[in-house]
Order: C-alpha cells, then sequence, then structure tokens
C-alpha cells in the first residue's frame, strides 16, 4: 500500500499534486511518502511485538538524511554497511545503540569510527575482518558485541545480483563451519559473541527460503549455546519483496513474515533484529519523469523521456520492471498502446521498458514510475553529465526539496585541474 493515488484526475503524492511539484522543482525527480515510509515501518515492528526486538531499516536501499530522520524518530534503528551510511546515520540523530555494521568489507577505519562513535553491534563475515575487529578494539580499550553471519546455503529464489545466501556468494561464513568460527571469536578479548546474523537475499517473494533460513539458525543457536556461547541477538536480515507491478500476486505481508519469525525462531528467547530495506522505502518513492519525444521506429514506438538509467538503473542493472502510468490520470476506455520506453542516455541499456502497454501520452506529458523509493536516488549518477535529480519529500499537503538538483556550475566544479593544465 502506498499513499501515490489518482484524485480529481490527477495523480497525488500523499495531499500534493505530482504535476504541482513538477512545476516547482523541474524534472525529472524523485518523491517520497512520509506516511507510506512510516505506516511500513510501523508494519514490521507490530509484526514483531510478540517479542523484544529491534526493526533496523537497511539505508542502502534510501539514505537521504530526512528519510532517516523520519524513521529514527519513530524508533527504527539502521543496518549501516560503509562508514558514510554510519555517519549519515548519525548526522540525522541515530544514537549509536541503534546502528548495525554490516558488509564483508569493513576497513580498520570504518571499525574505528564507529566504536568511538558507539555501536549496537558488528555483524561480523569473516575470520580477517574478526582478527582486524579484535585488534582496533583493544586499541581502544573497548570490547565490542558480535554477531557472525553465517551463509545458510538457501536458494533465495531471487535476482542472481541480489541473491546472497548461497554457497557461492561472497557474504557471511558457511554455516557448517560457523563452530570453529564462533570458538575463534570467544578467544579474542576485544569481542563479545552475542548472536547470529544471517541475510540471504533481496526482492524475496515467497517465505520459504526465509523459513528454511531461521530453522538453520534455530539449529545453530542451540549447537553454540551448548559449545556455551552467549546467544542473546539473532539478526535475521532483510529481504522481504514488494510487488513492483500491481498486475503481480502480492508477496507475503510483514505480519506473516512476523508471525515466521514466531514460529521459527520465537521458542529461544533472543531479541530479534530485523534489516528490512525495500519493503520500508520502495512503495514509498515515486520516479516523475517528462516526455520528451514520442518517436516512431521502423515496427514500434519510443517513449523518449528525460530520466534515464543513470537516475533510476533498477531496469538495466536487475532487469527490474517498474509501473509507468501518466500523471494525469487516464479517463476510463482512454486508448492504450506499446512503447518502448527510453532514457536520452547513449547506450541502448538505457531502456525502462519494451513494448510496455499503456495509456497514449505525448510530448511534454508527465510520466511517474511506482516503486521507485528503494535502490533508486541511492544508486543514481550522472552518467552522460547529466546532474543528479533531486529528491522531495511529501508530508501531508507540504512537500519540500531534500536533495536540491545541483547546477551545472556545481557538477563542472566538483573536478579540479592539475596544476600542468592550469
Ligand atoms: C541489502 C541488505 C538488506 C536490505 O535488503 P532489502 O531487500 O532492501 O530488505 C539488509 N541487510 C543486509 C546485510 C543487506 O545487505
Amino acid at each position: 500500500m502506498d499513499h501515490f493515488l489518482y484524485r480529481d484526475g490527477a495523480l497525488h503524492a500523499e495531499d500534493v499534486p505530482v504535476a504541482e511539484i513538477a512545476a516547482s522543482v523541474g524534472t525529472p525527480f524523485y518523491v517520497y511518502s512520509t506516511a507510506t515510509l512510516k505506516r511500513h515501518f510501523t508494519l514490521f515492528d507490530e509484526a514483531l511485538s510478540w517479542g523484544d526486538h529491534l526493526v533496523c531499516f537497511a539505508m542502502k536501499s534510501l539514505s537521504n538524511q530526512a528519510v532517516i530522520k523520519i524513521l529514527g524518530d519513530a524508533g527504527a534503528g539502521m543496518d549501516v554497511v560503509s562508514g558514510g551510511e554510519y555517519r549519515r546515520a548519525k548526522a540525522a540523530g541515530v544514537p549509536g545503540d541503534r546502528i548495525v555494521f554490516s558488509g564483508v568489507g569493513k576497513t580498520a577505519e570504518e571499525m574505528h569510527l564507529a566504536i568511538t562513535g558507539g555501536i549496537r553491534q558488528f555483524n561480523v563475515e569473516s575470520e580477517p575482518e574478526m582478527v582486524v575487529l579484535d585488534q582496533v578494539a583493544q586499541s581502544l580499550g573497548a570490547v565490542v558485541p558480535i554477531t557472525v553471519r553465517v551463509n545458510p546455503d538457501v536458494d533465495a529464489k531471487t535476482h542472481a545480483k541480489i541473491a546472497t545466501g548461497k554457497s557461492e556468494n561472497k557474504f557471511g561464513i558457511p554455516i557448517s563451519r560457523a563452530r570453529e568460527v564462533y570458538a575463534m571469536a570467544a578467544r579474542m578479548p576485544g569481542l563479545k559473541v552475542i548472536g547470529i546474523d544471517v541475510h540471504i537475499g533481496s526482492q524475496l517473494t515467497e517465505l520459504e527460503p526465509f523459513e528454511a533460513a531461521y530453522k538453520k539458525v534455530a539449529e545453530l543457536t542451540e549447537v553454540l549455546r551448548a559449545d556455551g556461547h552467549e546467544i542473546s541477538r539473532l539478526d535475521l536480515g532483510g529481504g522481504l519483496g514488494i510487488p513492483y507491478a500491481r498486475s503481480n500476486a502480492a508477496p507475503p505481508l510483514p505480519t506473516d513474515y512476523g508471525a515466521l519469525i514466531q514460529r521459527t525462531v520465537g521458542h529461544l528467547g533472543c531479541e530479534i533484529e530485523i534489516e528490512p530495506g525495500r519493503l520500508i522505502s520502495g512503495n514509498a518513492g515515486l520516479m516523475v519523469s517528462k516526455v520528451i519525444y514520442v518517436k516512431s521506429g521502423e515496427d514500434r514506438e519510443f517513449l523518449i523521456l528525460d530520466g534515464a538509467m543513470n537516475d533510476l538503473i533498477r531496469p538495466a542493472m536487475y532487469d527490474a520492471w517498474h509501473d509507468i502510468v501518466p500523471v494525469v490520470e487516464p479517463v476510463p476506455g482512454a486508448e492504450q498502446t506499446r512503447y518502448d520506453i527510453v532514457g536520452p542516455v547513449c547506450e541502448s541499456g538505457d531502456t525502462f521498458a519494451k513494448g510496455r502497454e499503456m495509456p497514449v501520452v505525448k510530448a511534454d506529458d508527465l510520466v511517474a514510475f511506482r516503486s521507485a523509493g528503494a535502490y533508486g536516488a541511492v544508486m543514481s549518477s550522472e552518467y552522460n553529465s547529466r546532474p543528479m535529480i533531486p529528491e522531495v519529500l511529501v508530508d501531508g499537503d507540504q512537500f519540500a526539496v531534500i536533495r536540491p538538483r545541483p547546477t551545472y556550475e556545481e557538477m563542472i566544479a566538483r573536478d579540479t585541474l592539475p596544476v600542468w593544465l592550469d
């Protein structure tokens, strides 16, 4: 569910007509709904209300300061995967004891930053990382809480680029070697083992892979406890998918997911952490773009938009589907046609959709990409020297720019000439 609906013939973001934002900030742009962000966080929070828990928003899906502030103020923790994300979380006022640090390549500098700034736990992904973390912790006279990320070798049945829980993936340690790695951690004076971490992938549209992984985590909890380790926290990762095409069957809801967690690991008495990203931010955002040209090809019509793959890379990168709708509501029975929907970037990968059936539109019309809040703005670039597009936040009947579009001068001024060319 989201808060981008047609009202009086016009697409609205909550109570604001999308066309009004376009007139104010220009196109293309991202727009986010405060109500949707809060609602999705609350759904997860309530789904785990049967026990001690913390919902940590996976910041990599959408890391604008305003978004972090909304979720942080609502009580969310943050799952960060870099020193940059850690700094963003702190800058938005999230306390260190609600920040979890994930990722396979944490550097000693990032560890130092998080230990001195405060951290809830590190999710350690390898033995060499554990050695470095122990050294950094000891050098600071600290004992840092850790979980070890285990790779349960479960097929998440999602796009290969976002599956993370199979043995061939770079993430975590093989679950078969967990006892050995936990024994190693227990001998390190700078570390305090507190739990287990698992994250099997993103955009999962079934519960079975989660179930398989969480059952393995439950078994491992018993084994590690018998070995004498304290396992009091289970970080179960993120990954619950969203319906990108409205015509698709809806994926499982957070309530079903919460019930699954209770069923598989609830009896262990652990504090539960989850790290949803996409399900909180995905449907909370649109990318709005303008039609530049409608061009007739040999056997097809091209809809050439002012938004491109550098602004929203998901279709090019993950073969992702986004519903693309006119901002002016089509009248019932409006003429439909098929378009190849493309951007102006000079490569064929800059294609958002092929043969997409949609209402007829013309040059200067606005269209909206639905479900563009997650892995949209955060993955954008300035390829083809197209300045990063602005982000806008709506709350009820108000809207504000939360990341302005840089000017061309600002974009160019980031390059510097070496003295010998100046
Ligand atoms: C990407 C990621 C998430 C969030 O995944 P979503 O599919 O957006 O929910 C959570 N945890 C870790 C460790 C991740 O890498």
